[in-house]
């Protein structure tokens, strides 16, 4: 038999959402009248906007013809979708980001968990607990840390716990480390970082030759102004940061599939020799051996989001779950429950009451008023006592969820 990889055996294998599918069914076997709301699902719920449609449906129309069909496209993207990126994302908000300097992708899932091969297995590691999984799990597969521990941590790796008492802002870890993941506005506590406090990690990064690995897949549900939508906002950040971004919660693309990362012509890293490699030409180099792109009608769905009717769809988009966002969040308030995020992100993050435990307050929601969130545990060590609801569900869903939550 051929032998496994036994970093993946590493992994703990009670999936988060797969636990939460368990014990839902279970309930609803168990009370088959009950009508259960989702409020923990990390997937939008409306239509695309109808400039995307248009703009496939067009696509596909070219591709019944042999003079405008297309086969493989350029690995690193389409130019057409590259060049509007950079003008609206980052040239219209004082820039210097170019098109060369953006790589198109089927999602940002895949390049979170993919762009740590571009550096080696000895790199050291910082993330945030709580944290989206995949930036973990993905260096936990490559062989980057050493075993689960009783914990919750896996050996090797900087934790970064964001609670309360630091605002969910992660601290400046006081070793040296290669890589850094941030995450803002942040999935799974819905809280953003300041530009101040992106200035002291760029300053880290730059004295310790670090690499900041920025996942801005919210950057659409930013409503206040003085909060950077993108690193490349804090001087020298393109000396030192690797951004992602995604249409998936910008446009409504989690099932269409389109994302890109930006890494700036500045950004270097160095090899054995101590010599200074291009970043940007070893991505190109992964990219165009493992990558044949996302699909052109895809990368045309996702151009018309950049025109004028195009950003007034996304910002209708947007704003519809952000209202949701605020329902929930004003609604727990009522109750006197404290909460975060909501404002920048369309994630609520509570503190459980009474300090229960985050599965216990799962069920104690799912029992008493049928409704569905994420344990905050299921994030890493620091979501305990914890729990995120999302504002992805429908208007009507959420109203008559926090009705219930009040009259209870
Ligand atoms: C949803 C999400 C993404 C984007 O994922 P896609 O693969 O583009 O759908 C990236 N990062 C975080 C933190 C997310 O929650």
């Amino acid at each position: 038999m051929a032998l496994i990889n036994e970093n993946y055996q590493k992994l703990s294998k009670n999936y988060l959402f797969s636990e939460i599918a368990r014990r839902v069914e279970k309930f609803q076997n168990e009370n088959p009248n009950a009508k259960i709301i989702r409020l923990g699902i990390g997937d939008v719920t409306q239509p695309l906007p109808q400039v995307c449609i248009d703009a496939m449906k067009k696509a596909v129309e070219e591709m019944s013809d042999a003079k405008t069909f297309r086969g493989y496209g350029p690995e690193q993207g389409y130019k057409f979708l590259r060049e509007k990126i950079a003008e609206y994302n980052y040239k219209r908000r004082g820039l210097k980001i170019d098109s060369e300097e953006i790589f198109i992708s089927d999602g940002s899932k895949c390049d979170c968990g993919n762009i740590q091969e571009i550096f080696s297995i000895e790199s050291k590691i910082a993330i945030a607990d709580p944290v989206y999984p995949v930036y973990l799990d993905t260096n936990v597969m490559a062989g980057r840390t050493g075993e689960l521990k009783s914990d919750g941590h896996f050996e090797g790796v900087v934790y970064l716990p964001c609670t309360e008492e630091n605002n969910f802002s992660p601290s400046i870890p006081d070793e040296h480390v290669d890589l850094i993941y941030l995450c803002s506005p942040n999935n799974p506590t819905g809280t953003t970082l300041s530009k101040d406090t992106l200035k002291k990690w760029i300053e880290y990064a730059k004295e310790n030759e670090a690499i900041i690995l920025y996942d801005a897949a919210y950057a659409a549900y930013i409503t206040e102004k003085n909060i950077p939508q993108s690193i490349y906002e804090i001087e020298d950040a393109e000396e030192c940061a690797i951004e992602f971004r995604s249409f998936s919660k910008t446009a409504g693309f989690t099932g269409t599939r389109c994302g890109y990362v930006v890494i700036p012509n500045e950004l270097f890293g160095k090899n054995k020799f101590g010599e200074k490699i291009l970043l940007k030409d070893l991505w190109l180099r992964r990219q165009t051996t493992k990558f044949n792109g996302t699909a052109y009608i895809v990368q045309r769905g996702a151009e018309a989001i950049y025109s004028e009717e195009g950003q007034k769809q996304i910002k209708n988009l947007v704003g519809y779950y952000m209202e949701n966002a605020k329902i929930i969040r004003e609604g727990f308030e009522k109750i006197g429950m404290k909460t975060y995020g909501g404002i920048n992100a369309p994630y609520i993050w509570l503190k459980t009451p009474k300090n229960i435990s985050s599965w216990e307050f799962f069920d104690k929601l799912l029992n008493e008023v049928n409704i569905v969130g994420t344990p905050g545990a299921g994030f890493g060590p620091c979501g305990e006592n914890y729990f995120r609801l999302t504002a992805f569900g429908n208007r009507e869903n959420t109203i008559e969820a926090m009705n219930r939550i009040k009259n209870n």
